[in-house]
């Protein structure tokens, strides 16, 4: 099975996928994580991206599909993956469809985190006094906010469109938010499992 946690900055989409890796031996790909070790370990892309990253900005589409293909290549399409934090534009979900396909595979299920923007605003402000993560400050933030509204939330009828879309309280706490989830994938294996005997 793969899933995309979909959801505004600080909805918790990294902390339930690490969750759900833990658990149910899933393979997490966070794009955000990734530009953050090239960054990290002072790679071209990482100078390239961190001014773009700071600002709260998105990175370029080709840049993070070319990250999600790599790591697929490497670890190979038989895996269940996780995809946090990507896509974030329509043009990354149509090369991510268009990449599972060439492997013989598909995004199973959509998870959305619904988490209100004031609640999101208390949590990254506390995100960066406990952890000082510069694309938390205010300014970036609001950024963030504003990219996700304009270019990440088209993908919600993209996803709606294929039927794939499930939405979960992420206003609970970090248990509760993965029980829904856990929920949610129980009822995406049951009707997987009657669109097979169906079909
Ligand atoms: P995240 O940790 O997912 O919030 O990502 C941190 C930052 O990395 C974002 O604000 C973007 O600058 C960049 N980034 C991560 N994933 C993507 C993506 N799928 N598309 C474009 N930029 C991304």
């Amino acid at each position: 099975m793969n899933l995309i946690l979909f959801g505004p900055p600080a909805a918790g989409k990294g902390t339930q996928a690490r969750r759900l890796a833990d658990e149910h031996g899933m393979i997490q790909l966070s794009t955000g994580d990734m530009l953050r070790a090239a960054r990290a370990s002072g790679t071209e892309l990482g100078k390239k991206v961190a001014g773009i990253m700071d600002r709260g900005d998105l990175v370029s589409d080709d840049i993070v599909i070319a990250l999600i293909e790599e790591q697929i290549q490497q670890k190979g399409a038989d895996k269940s993956y996780i995809f946090d934090g990507f896509p974030r534009t329509v043009a990354q979900a149509e090369a991510l469809d268009a990449l599972m396909r060439r492997h013989g595979t598909r995004i199973d299920a959509v998870i959305r985190l619904e988490v209100d923007e004031a609640r999101l605003i208390a949590r990254v402000e506390k995100r960066f006094k406990d952890e000082g993560r510069a694309d938390d400050n205010p300014e970036s933030f609001k950024v963030r906010l504003g990219r996700y509204n304009q270019d990440t939330a088209p993908l919600l009828p993209y996803y709606q469109a294929q039927g794939k879309l499930n939405g979960v309280d992420g206003m609970a706490s970090i248990e509760e938010v993965g029980a829904g989830i856990d929920k949610a994938l129980r009822g995406v294996k049951r009707q997987g499992k009657k669109a097979i005997h169906a079909g």
